[in-house]
């Protein structure tokens, strides 16, 4: 998941509750390095790459989210209906792990369904941990694979699954959205059908893996669906930011759940505080609580 932070010294990191990520501060500082440095962010302050889609401090709560009417009212997703066996489905994490905090249920019911499933990690989210002596990039760039290799074992989804990576470098995909693009032509295949984070889910990485899968989605006529993840965090209820119109919910049943917060687990290195920096988990108690909810909100637009 990788978590956006507007401030960088380990004080203001305590303070705020939230996490350094050093693939986001490195490729923004080199965008614009004033925007990074203002120590009293509010949501008028805008990101280069996110802009007001900021994400800081614990965020909304899950409670808050429990208790919106608007959420429950959404129509509900039918994976058997809207996916049709015969098609893959190939879903895009900007980072191992925002498949299964993000896909964790819709994995699941796929599997059960019996579509073939690709999960393209478009990096490897090996700048998680700045100046870790415990998660140096070259051994996140093994670990996180693995981590998901483990969750997608615990979701019971393995066999279904294919992965690829795609090797770009975390907390740079903004920049990197033509090699990104001409990637994706080699993978996809005419009947596919995508799934990636939301265009404007909050996180730079996030946000471009997005705008490069639902731009190709377009131009190839596919069907693409946008899945929430950050913006759980960012946005509040009946925010205008999120067409909420589009939007359609998965319901996990207690089993699926249950096994993906055990997914959840497997990914140590993001849960875990470390040791060698004295920084907090990537994935923060809320963070975890918030994505554990049974269900699962995605975005889809029908093509024209
Ligand atoms: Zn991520």
């Amino acid at each position: 998941m990788a978590t956006l932070i507007l401030n960088t010294t380990a004080a203001n990191v305590a303070a705020n509750s939230i996490l350094p990520d050093p693939s986001l501060t490195n490729s923004v500082a080199a965008t614009d390095k004033n925007a990074i440095t203002n120590h009293n962010v509010t949501p008028e302050h805008h990101h280069p790459i996110v802009g007001d889609r900021v994400i800081e401090g614990d965020g909304t709560s899950q409670d808050v989210w429990q208790n919106w009417q608007g959420l429950q009212n959404l129509p509900r997703l039918n994976i058997a209906e809207s996916f049709p066996l015969h098609q893959r489905v190939c879903i895009f994490a900007p980072h191992p792990d925002d498949e299964v905090l993000g896909c964790g249920g819709m994995l699941q019911q796929l599997a059960a369904n019996g579509n073939p499933i690709v999960v393209v990690y478009v990096t490897n989210g090996s700048q998680s941990h700045p100046d870790s002596q415990i998660y140096p990039p070259q051994k996140l760039d093994t670990i996180r694979p693995q981590e998901s290799c483990a969750a997608l074992k615990v979701l019971g989804v393995a066999h279904n699954v294919t992965t690829i990576a795609l090797d770009l470098t975390d907390g740079d995909v903004f920049a990197q959205q033509a090699q990104f693009t001409k990637k994706l032509a080699a993978i996809i295949q005419p009947d596919d059908i995508l799934v990636t984070t939301f265009i404007h889910d909050g996180h730079p990485d996030h946000e471009a893996t997005g705008q490069v899968v639902t731009a190709f989605a377009k131009q190839h006529k596919l069907a693409c669906y946008q899945v929430l993840i950050w913006a759980w965090h960012w946005a509040t209820p009946a925010d205008s930011r999120i067409p909420w119109h589009y939007a359609s919910r998965f319901d996990l049943t207690d089993e699926q759940l249950q096994r993906k917060s055990q997914a959840i687990s497997c990914f140590t290195s993001q849960i875990t505080v470390d040791e060698s920096t004295g920084n907090p988990p990537i994935l923060s108690a809320q963070t975890i609580a918030r994505i554990s909810q049974p269900w699962e909100v995605y975005l889809y637009e029908p093509q024209p």
